[in-house]
């Protein structure tokens, strides 16, 4: 079948705080801009150098409250004391218009796609090592000790998690990583 024909899929990466998943997609999209990224909206304050509109769209928590009542969520999770979710009509609008869409939510918010499209491929991305991941977590400087704390511990929640998904990657390496996340999404786009 023309690959063009194919029905566009949804990726979705998943991986614990500090694993470096925007790194390796990053790396994945500068390779393959055809891609489009999802922006999500959150209710966390912008970090340093983070734009409204870019990284996230920046809720206040009643208007994401507001987003829920009035179902306009394709997913939604509470992460870390935090409120994270996808918009319905922006997914839809890109897979109506054939644009490759990926994900990068969390593993809640992963499970709930997976329910709602089967069809969406969901990939997970491990550290090399709860160790490795601790002191990424501290090194990037952007959290204080309790929203590390915090964050480690969804680690934990977030492995058992990602048993349930389509595929794994171990971000040991970061060119491997991209290298391997680059042959999960060209095999199954030629799947269609
Ligand atoms: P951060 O605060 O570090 O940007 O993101 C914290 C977690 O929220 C990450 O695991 C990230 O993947 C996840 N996240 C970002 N956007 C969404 C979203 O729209 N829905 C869900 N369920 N999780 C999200």
């Amino acid at each position: 079948m023309n690959k063009n024909s194919c029905k566009k899929k949804l990726f979705v990466i998943s991986g614990s705080s500090g694993v470096g998943k925007g790194t390796v997609l990053k790396g994945f999209l500068t390779k393959n801009p055809n891609f489009m990224l999802s922006i999500s909206c959150t209710t966390r304050a912008p970090r340093r150098g983070e734009v409204d509109g870019v990284n996230y769209f920046f809720l206040t928590k009643e208007e994401f409250q507001n987003c829920i009542d009035n179902n306009k969520f394709l997913e939604w999770a509470e992460f870390a004391g935090n409120r994270y979710g996808t918009k319905k009509k922006y997914i839809n609008q890109c897979l109506e218009e054939g644009k490759d869409i990926i994900l990068e939510i969390d593993t809640q918010g992963a499970l709930q796609v997976k329910k709602q499209m089967p069809e969406a491929v969901l990939i997970f991305i491990y550290p090399p090592s709860i160790e490795t991941l601790e002191n990424r977590l501290r090194g990037r400087h952007t959290e204080d000790e309790s929203t590390i704390q915090r964050r480690l511990q969804e680690v934990k929640i977030e492995l058992e998690r990602a048993e349930n998904f389509d595929y794994k990657v171990v971000n040991d390496d970061l060119d491997n990583a991209i290298a391997e996340l680059e042959n999960i999404i060209v095999g199954e786009q030629e799947k269609c």
